[in-house]
């Protein structure tokens, strides 16, 4: 594999902190609190700092619905982070604030209260929406967190279904404003319109991590080290890559033949979403040949915390070939939902660590949000 030893790499791990937003299929422990202590100890493992993004108001949500006791366990969970050295920073998902749940632990709320801003039409209450909705999560975490570091700083941001579209003016402004630096949320090449996702980020290709402000939006960079710095999540077209897709292929054949579809008890499901029944016995060699063809023309695609190293691998190396370093340096985000996540997964992290850090020695970091923060 080349290297161009004339950049540098600066990684930031990042998970979206949350639960599924459709249906709970386990209890929170089991979907949130479990996977995240073993990604947190797996991560202290090999020395690197993971960052959080926290989903604040389903915090603010739990507690409306009185349920203190799961609350405390998160804020010592997130305490527990900050004081092994991780990080916790500010993820908004606004339409908990009008959701109703069910016995059947089913979430229910309106399409256009999913993304921050699309909820007004009118635009002052639009702007003042964005605004206090920053300012309190801030205020939240801050509090929260500031005791256990005094030198904590609500200072990064992903948006909810990374909507910081299709109001970004209005949001980098308010991000701005409420003294936040830096904003993950940008998944270069990216589009998705669906009935609650509304981004495009296939412009942004090549140029991602860049200043953007108020002004100019995301049509193009502003003046450096001023708005905000965006992290992107890392993404490549897998066909231009150096990627070897038949290890991922045959897992994917033989999970479909021997288990019908995933090994893991599914914790949840994602709003619009339904757990497909395992493949009857019968069925499971034509779906087997579907997830077959499926992984080998496998497209664009972005940097999860995968079970597969090689596609992270490939993910990131074919990133940092088709976008533009920054001052000599490419920083990018390696996005994570613990929710989804098992042993395997955070073993494949470790070993993408460990396989990156052979590769690129002194050139390469990872970092949590607040460390590069400091610096800016
Ligand atoms: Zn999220």
């Amino acid at each position: 594999m080349n290297i161009d030893i004339n950049h540098s790499l600066e990684i930031f791990l990042t998970v979206d902190y949350e639960i599924y937003f459709g249906r709970s299929l386990m209890t929170q422990e089991e979907i949130l609190l479990a996977p995240t202590k073993e990604l947190l100890e797996s991560c202290s493992a090999i020395n690197v700092p993971l960052t959080m993004f926290c989903d604040v108001n389903y915090i603010a949500k739990l507690q409306e619905w009185g349920d203190f006791s799961l609350v405390a366990k998160i804020e010592e969970q997130l305490c527990k982070a900050i004081s092994m050295g991780h990080d916790v920073q500010l993820h908004i998902h606004p339409h908990w604030e009008f959701t109703t749940r069910d016995k059947d632990g089913s979430f229910h709320f309106a399409d256009n209260h999913y993304l921050l801003g699309t909820r007004f039409t009118d635009t002052a209450t639009r702007k003042m929406d964005i605004t206090q909705a920053i300012a309190k999560g801030k205020d939240y975490l801050e509090n929260l967190l500031k005791p256990v570091a005094s030198s904590y700083n609500c200072c990064a941001y992903r948006a909810g279904g990374y909507g910081l579209q299709p109001y970004e003016g209005d949001m980098l402004a308010a991000l701005i404003d409420n003294g936040i630096k830096i904003d993950s949320s940008v998944i270069p090449g990216y589009k998705m319109q669906s009935k609650v996702h509304m981004i495009d980020f296939s412009d942004l290709v090549g140029r991602s991590h860049n200043w953007y402000g108020p002004v100019d939006g995301l049509a193009a960079p502003a003046m450096q080290n001023s708005g905000l710095l965006e992290i992107p999540i890392a993404t490549a077209d897998l066909q231009q890559s150096q990627w070897n897709p038949w290890p991922e292929a045959l897992t994917k054949v033989i999970q479909q033949m021997w288990y019908g579809g995933s090994p893991y008890q599914p914790r949840g499901e994602p709003v619009g979403w339904q757990v497909p029944p395992k493949t009857p016995i019968m069925q499971r060699a034509k779906l087997s040949w579907w997830a077959l063809n499926a992984v080998l023309n496998a497209g664009e695609a972005k940097l999860e915390m995968y079970r597969d190293v090689g596609r992270m691998l490939a993910i990131t190396l074919g990133h940092v070939q088709r976008e533009t370093a920054l001052n000599g340096v490419h920083r990018l985000a390696v996005i994570g939902h613990p929710k989804g996540m098992h042993t395997a997964h955070f073993k494949t992290l470790q070993d993408y660590v460990t396989q990156l850090r052979k590769r690129y020695k002194q050139s390469i970091r990872f970092l949590s949000m607040s460390e590069l923060a400091g610096t800016l």
